[in-house]
């Protein structure tokens, strides 16, 4: 018989603490004794505000009704991430949420765009996805339910941008409702079993002991348990990821918010733009190889739309993965498991990932070492191919006008990465790689708008006669023209049904 597992430990009370806590409650918290500890001295990153469609899903399990999650969280929507300045200064396009037209035949609608643009009949990609096009014009709009179910609004994908204190505060409740019990305090010690290393308890500042049979890390970079404890290890990416440093401000909002992040290119990393309901969160992420930080403070406080509301506050990382994000009877999740930056918002939904991961793979007391090299596996196929496309936006880059964009531009890329950008220059092909989390369209968008534009494309494309290619993609862009004129602005959606109380 296996042995059982009954008490459940989550070290941290940031973003990834609490979306484990309140996993664990909705699924676990009647078969399971669930503690959650945190220290308000140590305290969290407290940044993380810019999300993926993928949270909706989350949400979705957790019954969380999105409109009351929305005004809570002083949330607004996003449609996509706008780049600025990233392939060369003055250029700017978006890599927005969903599809791009629709599959034609065997092939993917970006298939025959190549053709009629290369032909001067196509305006830009952007034009062809409902999201792209949508949010630089500000529009914005929840999936409609009174229209047939193949128009591009029946099917609208988004994400959320909130503000990251106000997400904990909403998952601790949640959490907290359904039987999982906080402790405030710092953990001073970690105890281990003396015959198998396995971890045994916790002990805190104030003497108390908390013993568990499973300990979730959410401990943020230091990795309370994976690392200082266990020393699972750490893989380093800083040779395709310079950028090691961020500082973050919030300013006063200027005008209504915009329905996407904008990340736009500096000299020596890029700076993000997130609207919320009542601020904007502001950072740049840079090298500091490459940039003095008093340099980096000044870019950034020179390049708010409005007054900052306090000091930039620093933030180091590594980025990398935990080579055992599960090692023993600890499971790592969020900052304490790897961190890659926050270009294309996927730490929170690696959170998610990893818990779903969990989840599934969920050990029995005597924790089967084929469960956690499967977890294992799996954790470090994710990683390495946001990983990769991350580093898409920096390698394929015309920029030569610092040191910084010279070193992207010319460094060694991983061979996988390289091996697609090739094919994709080739003939405009990408295949996703089994489960990976970036679809077809997301590469597409990042690759063409980083200008790696397709010698050629699929020779299928030739089968179809020239009139009917001109009405596919002008047929395309005039239903996506036509949805986006019919969507209200994001502004207003919000202020409908989801503004959030004043404060
Ligand atoms: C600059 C930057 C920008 C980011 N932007 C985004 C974004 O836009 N989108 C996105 O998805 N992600 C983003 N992230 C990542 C995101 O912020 C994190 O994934 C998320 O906040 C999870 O953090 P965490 O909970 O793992 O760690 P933390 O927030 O650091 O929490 C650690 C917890 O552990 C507790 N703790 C630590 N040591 C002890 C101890 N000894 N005793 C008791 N408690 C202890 C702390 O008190 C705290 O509660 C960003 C990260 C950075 C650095």
């Amino acid at each position: 018989m296996n042995a059982q597992l009954k008490n459940i430990v989550i070290v941290g009370g940031g973003t990834a603490g609490w979306m484990a806590a309140a996993t664990f409650a909705k699924l676990l918290a009647r078969d399971y004794a669930i503690r959650l500890i945190e220290s308000e001295e140590i305290g969290t990153v407290g940044v993380g505000e810019a999300t993926v469609p993928h949270l909706k899903l989350f949400n979705k399990v957790l019954e969380i009704d999105e409109i009351d999650f929305v005004k809570k969280v002083q949330g607004t929507f996003k449609l996509g991430i706008e780049f600025v300045d990233w392939a060369r200064i003055g250029d700017r396009y978006i890599h927005g949420f969903g599809t791009i037209g629709h599959d034609y035949g065997l092939l993917p609608f970006h298939q025959y765009w190549i053709k009629a643009f290369k032909a001067g009949k196509a305006v830009d990609i952007g034009e062809y996805s409902l999201c792209t096009a949508a949010a630089p014009r500000g529009k914005f709009m929840a999936s409609a339910t009174d229209v047939p179910p193949t128009s591009p609004l029946a099917n609208i994908a988004y994400a959320y941008h909130f503000d990251a204190g106000r997400y904990a505060a909403y998952l601790r409740a949640y959490a907290e409702q359904r039987g999982v019990r906080r402790t405030e305090g710092k953990i001073t010690q970690v105890v281990q079993r003396p015959d198998d290393g396995f971890v045994d308890a916790v002990v805190l500042q104030s003497g108390e002991r908390i013993a568990g049979d499973l300990f979730i890390d959410c401990s943020g970079f230091r990795g309370l348990l994976i690392e200082q404890t266990l020393h699972a290890g750490y893989e380093d990416w800083s040779h395709w990821l310079p950028c090691d440093r961020a500082l973050a401000v919030p300013c006063e909002n200027v005008g209504p918010p915009t329905p996407f992040v904008r990340c736009t290119a500096r000299s020596a990393g890029w700076q993000w733009r997130i609207p919320l309901q009542h601020r904007t969160g502001n950072g740049y992420v840079y090298s500091s190889r490459h940039i003095s930080d008093d340099e980096a403070a000044a870019t950034l406080l020179n390049n708010l739309d409005g007054r900052a509301l306090g000091e930039p506050r620093m933030l180091k990382f590594t980025p990398g993965q935990r080579r055992k994000p599960w090692d023993k009877n600890v499971v790592s999740v969020g900052l304490a498991s790897g961190f890659l930056e926050p270009l294309e918002s996927t730490s929170i939904y690696l959170i998610q990932s990893a818990i779903a991961r969990l989840m599934s793979l969920f050990p029995h007391g005597d924790f089967s070492p084929t469960l956690i090299e499967r977890y294992n596996t799996q954790a470090a196929f994710e990683i390495e191919r946001i990983r990769d496309f991350i580093i898409l936006h920096y390698c394929a880059t015309e920029r030569a006008d610092s040191s910084f964009w010279n070193h992207v531009r010319t460094m060694q890329l991983p061979a996988e990465l390289e091996a697609n950008i090739r094919l994709f220059r080739d003939s405009g092909r990408f295949y996703r790689n089994a489960e990976e989390m970036f679809a077809v369209t997301s590469w597409v968008q990042v690759m063409i708008g980083q200008r790696i534009m397709p010698e050629s494309y699929h020779p299928a494309v030739d089968l179809i006669a020239d009139k009917e290619l001109d009405e596919l993609v002008g047929g395309v862009r005039r239903v996506i023209a036509t949805c986006v004129d019919a969507m209200p602005r994001h502004e207003q959606f919000i202020a409908r049904y989801c503004a959030a109380d004043k404060m």
